[in-house]
């Protein structure tokens, strides 16, 4: 891959600057795949974190300067062979957030709508050996404890579904949040819940219109 730059129309990447030659610089990558920026011989000479270069490595996230001031902004030149691999190594992260957080919300519901509804049946537990103190001097407290044992599952159920109704919403809020996120950098097209390792794999965008290269090397 050999993306040449400079300010002639018939550069892969035209850099429309008074301080730039026409033939100013190539953007290319070695046979490990690392980036590299190389000087055409230009007038002004190509810098790298401000030191003048003939050619040097590079990543992403070097500051590559032709001339006295035009900044080659690295990502925008290598879309020019369709190389989004910068933009979709972050979707590693997006993938694992949205596992993360879709784990986090269903097992924290499990946890409360289990402790809701087991609660009332430690309550009924409780008002048993009430009963069996009291239960025989009062009958109020016998008919209250009756009350209690009758009411408290019903609650606790209650409350535990009340919890459960919770979880569609939020488990769709995350959905839609990942689809919008976990898309292709180039089309935009919804890579699906697919592991970010799997769509690695297979390195480039599958759509026909796209071919995006998800992985440079
Ligand atoms: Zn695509």
């Amino acid at each position: 891959m050999i993306i040449r730059i400079g300010k002639a129309e018939d550069n892969d990447y035209v850099a429309d600057d008074a301080y730039v030659s026409r033939y100013h610089a190539r953007l290319g990558q070695d046979d490990n795949g690392a980036l590299f920026i190389e000087d055409l011989n230009s007038t002004n000479g190509t810098f790298v974190n401000d030191n003048r270069i003939i050619k040097k490595k590079i990543t992403s996230s070097d500051s590559v300067r032709l001339g006295s001031h035009y900044i080659l902004n690295v990502r925008e030149a290598l879309k020019f062979d369709n190389d989004y691999s910068e933009e979709f190594a972050i979707l590693k992260s997006v993938y694992n957030d949205y596992i993360k957080e879709k784990i986090r919300i269903q097992s924290s519901n499990q946890f409360k709508t289990r402790l809701f509804q087991s609660l009332p049946f430690a309550m009924t537990g409780v008002m048993g050996l009430v009963i069996a103190f009291f239960g025989r001097r009062s009958q109020g407290i016998f008919i209250i404890s009756l009350l209690l044992a009758i009411c408290a599952p019903t609650i606790g159920i209650y409350f535990g579904a009340r919890q459960s109704a919770k979880i569609p919403e939020l488990l769709q809020y995350l959905a839609n949040k990942f689809k919008i996120d976990y898309v292709c950098p180039k089309c935009g097209a919804f890579l699906g819940e697919v592991p970010w390792e799997s769509l690695a794999n297979k390195k480039q965008c599958p759509a026909t219109n796209c071919r995006a290269k998800w992985v440079r090397k």
